[in-house]
């Protein structure tokens, strides 16, 4: 097989593998099965770019003590209907479901929440946390921004200083839940390593270059790299543009000053000196059944939905989609057909998983 080709895997047997390689370097298999089935679940999504793509990087953050397993969120306040957590770097997916929990359970206990956790390891797709919550009946909103990661220029500037800082709200209504989740930056930079990767293109001018002139090519950010290995956002001289000029680029300065400043885990600069990035998240969580509008919420909240898809489409052949549809449309058909992954990305995991002495299953 050249690096080039493309391979074909169906989600449960890529689940088991990239499982086997968490285990093999040390979590329980708790922690690996949570964090295999969340990768796995943002391909299925059609977020490739927070899927397995990411494995060989977490294996190496693992093995240099950036990130480390078996954590659990330290409570650093408790003021019942709020916290603050401490991840202390553990496995992102793996903590910060717990800090999600937690959430849950107190916003149980008071109709709201508001739960603050920093320092955990790369967290991955946000939506998932929103869906966690949504299947306990609750409304939630994710602030997040990215410690030590800085990547995207603000409205009106070249140079780089905020993280892709994404932002999640899901709202639980029955048999349409509605998912909201995506980075301020005009791409996940998980977008520009897919595409460094021979995977989906970038928009254009998704990216600009020091000279303020717009790009889509990976090498703005990255600078040089191999067809295999690792890509390294601080070697390239451009950033990635905010989404959404002035507005877009208000709300990413928003997410790194609620998530990494009021949670003191730290914003994306100028003084972050971690050898790996963190997630820091402000997380919000809403019982209607506390506050006692269940019943009009569910009503009100579906017959408007409803009636915003019912615009007349530009595409019929793609609809008026609601946030969360695209995902689900993608689960539906990647879980029938099985998951692509370009053949660099495979090459990238399997070595990793041989390496570890994992079974690579057959492709
Ligand atoms: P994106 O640009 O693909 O936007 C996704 C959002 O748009 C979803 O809510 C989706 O349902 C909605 N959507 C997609 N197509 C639509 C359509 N045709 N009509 C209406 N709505 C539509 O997402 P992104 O900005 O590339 O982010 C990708 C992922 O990266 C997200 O899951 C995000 O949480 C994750 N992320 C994580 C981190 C981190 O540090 N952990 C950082 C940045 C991004």
């Amino acid at each position: 097989m050249t690096s080039e080709s493309a391979i074909s895997i169906q989600a449960p047997a890529l689940e088991a593998m990239i499982r086997g390689i968490f285990e093999a370097i040390g979590c329980d298999r708790d922690e690996a099965q949570t964090v295999a089935s969340h990768l796995v679940e943002s391909n299925l999504a059609g977020h490739d770019s927070h899927g397995v793509v990411r494995v060989p990087r977490y294996v190496e953050w693992h093995r240099e003590g950036y990130i480390v397993a078996g954590r659990t969120p330290e409570v650093v306040t408790d003021g019942g209907a709020f916290m603050l957590l401490d991840a202390q770097r553990g496995f992102g997916q793996a903590v910060t479901k717990k800090a999600v929990a937690m959430g849950i359970d107190r916003a149980r206990q008071h109709g709201a929440a508001v739960v603050a956790l920093r320092n955990t390891g790369h967290c991955g797709r946000i939506g998932t946390y929103a869906e966690q919550a949504m299947a306990e009946g609750l409304l939630s909103i994710h602030f997040v921004n990215v410690a030590g990661s800085v990547l995207v220029a603000p409205y009106g500037g070249v140079d780089r200083r905020f993280s892709t800082a994404p932002i999640a709200i899901g709202v639980p209504l029955k048999d349409r839940p509605v998912v909201l989740d995506f980075a301020t930056s005009l791409v996940a930079e998980g977008k520009v390593l897919v595409a460094s990767n021979g995977g989906k293109g970038l928009p254009d001018g998704a990216l600009i270059e020091p000279d303020g002139s717009l790009s889509n090519d990976p090498h703005t950010l990255y600078g040089d790299y191999p067809p295999v290995g690792p890509r390294i956002p601080g070697n390239g001289l451009g950033a990635i543009r905010a989404f959404g000029e002035h507005k877009g680029s208000g709300l990413a300065l928003m997410c790194e000053l609620l998530a990494g400043a009021f949670t003191a885990g730290g914003c994306a600069g100028p003084t972050a000196t971690r050898g790996c990035i963190t997630n820091g998240l402000l997380s919000i969580y809403l019982s209607p059944a506390h506050f006692g509008t269940d019943a009009e919420f569910q009503r009100m909240g579906r017959e408007y939905v409803d009636w915003v898809a019912a615009s007349r489409p530009i595409d019929p052949a793609v609809g008026v989609l609601m946030p969360g549809e695209a995902e689900a449309r993608n689960r539906t058909a990647r879980l029938r057909d099985g998951l692509i992954l370009p053949g660099n990305i495979w090459e990238d995991l399997r070595r990793t998983a041989t390496t570890l002495g994992v079974p690579v299953p057959a492709v």
